[in-house]
């Protein structure tokens, strides 16, 4: 069984799903298609009516969603509400402004006139992580569904009821039959979902493995993809921070979703001078956090999504020690049921040691101790990934100079506020291709036709 409900907390079996037979998602697909013929020619503000629809019934039901990611995943409930608040956001940003993002733009040829136009393609496949079970449908569906095109999506295995609350979200908010389709579906399947000709785009969240084989099979089949992938996201401390902002930050910025996010500060690098201050204040701030239920407000700190997710962790944090990594805080699982993992602190990570280029996918922090701010950006630099970053200074210039030479797709100043409905998400390298969100996140699935309109003779 593919998609299971189980809890992080107590390691419950919730709830079992089982995968849809071949011809029940070709059923679908039909369904995703016969949609995508009507809805490509419905008006923008028709669109508008059931995708604002669908944020309110979001932030009406926020306790209820929020609630449902935190039983199967974990999340401190705080931080699910949030993440659906959020998600509402970007559905009621898109439903707003997508008319404008894709009004048509006049271009200036010597010779007549010119524009380029933006319709739809179809019917998009998305795949899904399960670390934001909403937010990442929400950076999708938002910008893609309001673009005229339809989506038939594959959530991870282990958010199946998630997966089905953001489909009857659609539902209630009055959208046509195949607007939106979940489907529990295998790998397998999904490949054959790639190579279907009724699927014109392909998004994925997720691993760089998965990344690898879905960007490929799309490839093969010349279908257009954008790729969100994993990161290992430099946190740069410079001698002048104000180290009562940082420490915070760091703290949030490594914590946060206990420490499944792509863009979490994953190395901190900090320039020596400032080091020993940095991590003692850091330390102290890791070892008391506290851990418990994730749908009790007090908890501070919530178990990973599966213990399968934790077991990973663990071998990497051994690996990391076994080869000459030193462990400053944690390291291990926390003695008490459920996938709960002690914040841990390694050091002395060389570049021959396999952690230097590894993601750690939870709340484990690699601190590096640099001489400057150059060694610092080569040491940021010197990544596989280039999703994110951030540098803290007191000197704005210095910030921009730093940000502008790290080999990101985003860089953050003095914060580390990742998402807006209105900003563009992604990276490159091995973190992906393409952006979500913002004015290019509803690009990234539509064809720009230029239209040209001469009166000319012919050349002889
Ligand atoms: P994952 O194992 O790659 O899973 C992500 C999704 O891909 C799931 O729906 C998964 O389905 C599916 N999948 C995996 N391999 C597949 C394959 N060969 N064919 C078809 N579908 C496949 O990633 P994860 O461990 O759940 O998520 C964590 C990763 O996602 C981290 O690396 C993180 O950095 C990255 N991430 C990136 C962003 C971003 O915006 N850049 C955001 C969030 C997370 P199953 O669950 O059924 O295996």
């Amino acid at each position: 069984m593919t998609y299971q409900s189980l809890s992080p907390f107590d390691g419950k079996l919730i709830k079992g799903f089982v995968d849809i037979t071949n011809s029940e998602y070709e059923h679908k697909l039909a369904k995703a298609q016969a949609c995508y013929e009507t809805w490509r020619h419905t008006s923008y503000a028709h669109r508008a009516t059931i995708i604002a629809k669908a944020a309110r019934l979001l932030h009406e039901q926020a306790d209820a969603f929020a609630h449902t990611m935190t039983l199967e995943m974990g999340k401190r409930i705080s931080e699910a509400r949030g993440e659906v608040e959020f998600s509402s956001r970007i559905l009621a940003y898109y439903a707003e402004h997508a008319e404008r993002f894709l009004a048509p733009v006049k271009l200036n040829p010597v010779h007549g006139k010119a524009h380029m136009e933006s319709s739809p393609i179809g019917v998009i496949f998305g795949v899904e992580p399960w670390n934001f079970p909403y937010y990442q449908l929400a950076r999708v569906a938002g910008p893609h569904l309001m673009a005229g095109n339809t989506m038939v999506v594959k959530h991870a295995g282990i958010v199946p009821q998630c997966a089905l609350a953001f489909e009857q979200l659609f539902v209630e908010a009055g959208a046509p039959d195949g607007l939106y389709t979940n489907l529990f579906i295998s790998h397998e399947q999904s490949d054959k979902i790639v190579d279907d000709p009724r699927i014109k785009g392909v998004c994925l969240t997720g691993s760089v493995a998965a990344g690898r084989s879905i960007a490929a099979r799309a490839g093969k089949n010349l279908k257009v993809s954008s790729m969100e992938l994993g990161g290992a996201d430099a946190f740069i401390v410079l001698e002048d921070a104000d180290l009562d902002l940082t420490v915070p930050w760091a703290v949030w910025g490594r914590m946060y979703n206990a420490g499944q996010t792509c863009c979490a500060a994953k190395r901190f690098i900090v320039v020596e001078s400032v080091a020993d201050a940095f991590i003692t204040r850091f330390h102290a701030a890791l070892s008391a956090l506290k851990p418990g239920d994730p749908l009790d407000e007090a908890t501070t700190l919530g178990p990973l999504s599966s213990e399968s997710a934790l077991v990973q962790l663990l071998d990497q944090v051994k690996h990391a020690v076994a080869h000459g990594a030193r462990l400053l805080l944690g390291g291990k699982r926390i003695d008490r049921p459920g996938s709960f993992m002690e914040p841990t602190m390694l050091t002395d990570v060389k570049p021959d040691n396999p952690a230097f280029r590894d993601e750690f996918f939870g709340p484990v922090a690699m601190i590096f101790r640099v001489k400057d701010e150059a060694a610092a950006i080569a040491l940021a630099n010197d990544s596989d990934f280039g999703l994110g970053g951030s540098v803290w200074t007191r000197d704005h210039d210095r910030g921009h100079r730093v940000a502008s030479a790290v080999e990101t797709g985003m860089m953050f100043i003095n914060n580390i506020d990742w998402s807006d409905p209105e900003l563009p998400f992604g990276g490159i390298k091995d973190s992906g291709y393409g952006r979500e969100l913002g004015d290019m996140g509803i690009q990234e699935f539509v064809n720009k036709k230029l239209v040209r309109c001469v009166e000319m003779h012919a050349p002889a």
